[in-house]
């Protein structure tokens, strides 16, 4: 397979579309980005490194944390996690507040906000030195260790953090929260604004993508289950309201950020992350998403 060929292509391709999306300003530093920003980079088990534009420049990976805050949680606490968070895809935005209500204040999946203040919850609970000991869950997966935190964009959504708050308080009034309300925000924003490049989650996310295994020294980060059950829930929940439009058209498990990131995984095959911060309405990055669509096309690969 030419991946390079592939993926100039595609290159070609996306300068060429229209792009109505729009990038995230809820998160005032965020809106800073210029939004033309784009690169794309995919490391293949088999035959190495391939990429375009700004593959090596750091972004807010955002939401994309969250799939190395469940990594986590799940190593620590195994299967007692899921009576605090269910696997269901929620069909609703990713900070939305509605199905709390009536589910008694257990998130439908890892993946929503609700979901990940719940695991960030445990992750305080269980870890000698929280914010620490995530970082170096990332510096060991990349062997890049100085990746780190973006401080403004940490405080930027500090200062507007309403709704992760109204989250947190409504689960903690049902009991489903076992530290307090700033600790529990604290440490989501600070997992949250932390800044990889397209290549760096590449090689983050070849854990999933080799059965739990790091590529270059082939250590088994976490078991096979848990990287069949971390990948069916990317597949599933990984793009909130957007998680079946996602599948339909690329047809990989993966997990977006309004920072414009998208990474997804093919099992077996490789990693591919792609940046370009504008997002359509369901915050997912809008030429992501077309060119990862282009990817499985033009390869004629995908799990389906
Ligand atoms: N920090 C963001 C928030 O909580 C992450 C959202 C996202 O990337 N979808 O709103």
């Amino acid at each position: 397979m030419d991946y390079q060929q592939i993926l100039n292509q595609i290159e070609d391709e996306l300068y060429t579309q229209k792009s109505t999306g729009k990038i995230a300003s809820y998160i005032p530093e965020l809106a800073k980005i210029d939004p033309h920003k784009l690169g794309m980079h995919l490391y293949c088990i088999n035959s190495g490194h391939y990429h375009f534009g700004c593959n090596d420049e750091r972004f807010s990976i955002q939401s994309i944390s969250k799939v190395f805050a469940l990594t986590l949680a799940m190593s620590l606490l195994g299967d007692d996690l899921f009576k605090r968070v269910d696997v269901e895809p929620s069909g609703n935005p990713f900070n939305s507040l509605v199905q709390l209500e009536y589910e008694q204040g257990i998130p439908r999946n890892p993946f929503i906000n609700a979901g990940a203040l719940v695991i960030s919850d445990i992750l305080i609970s269980q870890l000698d030195n929280p914010k620490k000991d995530f970082l170096n869950f990332i510096h060991q997966i990349t062997d890049e260790p100085s990746i780190t935190i973006n401080t403004d964009v940490f405080k930027s959504e500090k200062e507007y953090s309403y709704r992760n708050a109204a989250v947190l308080n409504l689960m903690k009034a049902f009991g489903n929260i076992e530290n307090d309300i700033d600790t529990v925000l604290d440490f989501y924003i600070y997992q949250c604004s932390i800044e990889m490049s397209c290549k760096e989650l590449s090689k983050a996310f070849m854990i999933y993508a080799n059965q739990g295994k790091k590529l270059i020294d082939n250590t088994q980060i976490i078991s096979l289950q848990k990287t069949k059950r971390i990948n069916a829930i990317m597949q599933t929940c990984g793009f909130y309201d957007e998680a079946g439009e996602f599948s339909f058209r690329v047809g990989l498990p993966g997990k977006s950020g309004v920072g414009g990131g998208i990474v997804a995984i093919h099992p077996h095959q490789y990693a591919v992350t792609i940046w370009s911060p504008k997002l359509n309405p369901k915050g997912n990055s809008e030429l992501g998403m077309y060119a990862l669509e282009r990817l499985t096309t033009l390869t004629g690969l995908s799990i389906f």
